[in-house]
């Protein structure tokens, strides 16, 4: 059922077999995964492909045709759903939008958050070539997700996290079989430390974009997104960018929808959301640049955007370039008044990220980067209930006669 073919070099365009478990090219470069699309096209059926029952094609796993795993006792599965594409019209208008806000919520998905879609797709891969240990660093919910999809498969997982990641995503690793490690460094550092240790250890390195699976699950949401607006695309889609995959992955996807004809030439503007305090991809935007520099001193609550340097940053910034959106950073203070806003008006919980890639929406009206009309697709990476929130309750004394100006006032 599985187009798959081979995979290709991202950056010279070689080819390789994929017969066996790879990381990166022999050139160094990301690997991503090509499929028959000639005679796919000829074969599949979009629309009675997207009408799959979720009980035997939990969400992704309907697009079997457009995903690497060809057998399967391979598929690995927690329960996966298609996530909902949820309006946001207050906090759109709040922003300066008339057009529609479409938040797509990710924190639906096993482990709450899109990992799932990746790591799911990593981990059956692995098992497909026989794979027993796997490692990451992880800025807390790549690692739970490789845990879950890991122990899901009888595998063992190495998670090495930054010291401040958020404490529940450090222990919903191990609480899902995973191995975890608090590092004191950053996530590039955590990536050194496997690196140094895999051999010995005997693992099989599962970073961002360092095995090409990932990508193809991340590429899912293209599909599903495209699907859920009966085969359009929005005007423009806003996208919490760490290390890129789920961009990367969704640009991929639409260019196999139209060699498919499920889709036409017409693409999203695509912005890559990033924190003022880690924003290696604007810059290197912003400067013209192929590649983004190490970002110093990176610090941001948004902790899946905390990356410094992301091994796929040329293919982040040429997808960028080639929609015609732009990659943008927010404040800290937006962050936290988006994720505020969203939840109050609109009822919906936004974890930083996605908050980030909201505010992201304001600061395109502003600049003058989208129409005041434009339809609009938000990521919510993950579930808002994984993090910190403030806290706005007063306390009672039930014992005292408690009034109705007490509660008001
Ligand atoms: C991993 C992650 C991101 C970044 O995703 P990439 O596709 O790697 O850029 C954003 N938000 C959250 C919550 C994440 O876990």
């Amino acid at each position: 059922m599985s187009a798959f073919t081979h995979l290709e070099c991202s950056m010279t365009g070689a080819r390789l077999a994929a017969d066996r478990a790879h990381n990166l090219s022999p050139e160094g470069w990301p690997l991503l995964a090509r499929y028959d699309l000639t005679t796919l096209r000829r074969t599949a059926d979009r629309d009675a492909i997207a009408a799959r029952p979720a009980h035997a094609h939990p969400g992704f796993w309907k697009w079997r045709e457009l995903l690497p795993v060809a057998d399967d006792a391979h598929v690995t599965t927690l329960g996966e759903v298609d996530t909902p594409l949820i309006e946001t019209p207050h906090s759109g208008r709040t922003l300066g939008l008339k057009g529609q806000l479409l938040v797509k919520d990710e924190g639906r998905l096993p482990t709450g958050s899109f990992k799932a879609r990746g790591l799911a797709l990593a981990v059956s891969m692995a098992r497909r070539f026989g794979i027993t240990a796997m490692a990451m660093p992880t800025n807390g919910n790549a690692g739970a997700a490789l845990a879950a999809y890991g122990a899901r498969a009888g595998m063992e997982t190495w998670s090495f996290c930054p010291a401040d990641t958020p404490e529940v995503n450090v222990r919903e690793i191990s609480a899902q079989g995973g191995r975890v490690y608090r590092v004191n460094g950053l996530i590039h550092q955590c990536g050194a430390l496997v690196g140094a240790l895999k051999e010995e250890m005997g693992w099989f390195d599962v970073s961002t974009l360092k095995e090409p699976y990932r990508i193809e699950g991340k590429k899912t949401m293209g599909i599903e997104l495209a699907s859920q607006l009966g085969w359009t695309l929005p005007d423009a889609i806003f996208y919490p960018t760490g290390g890129g995959t789920g961009l990367i992955g969704m640009w991929k996807a639409f260019d196999e929808m139209e060699a498919l004809g499920w889709i036409g030439p017409e693409r999203p503007k695509m912005f890559a959301v990033q924190a003022d305090g880690c924003a290696p991809i604007v810059r290197a935007f912003e400067a013209g640049e192929e590649h983004a520099p190490e970002w110093l001193d990176a610090s941001t609550s948004a902790a899946g955007i905390r990356v410094p340097k992301a091994i796929g940053d040329f293919l982040i910034l040429r997808a960028v370039r080639a929609s015609g959106g732009a990659a943008l950073a927010v404040s800290e203070d937006d962050i936290e008044e988006v994720r505020a806003l969203c939840g109050i008006v609109d009822g919906l919980l936004l974890c930083p990220e996605g908050a980030a890639a909201m505010a992201a929406v304001r600061q395109a009206r502003q600049r003058g980067l989208i129409e005041a009309d434009a339809r609009c697709v938000v990521f919510n990476c993950g579930s808002g209930l994984k993090y910190a929130l403030p806290d706005r309750a007063r306390d009672l004394d039930r014992t005292k006669p408690v009034t109705r100006a007490m509660l008001e006032g």
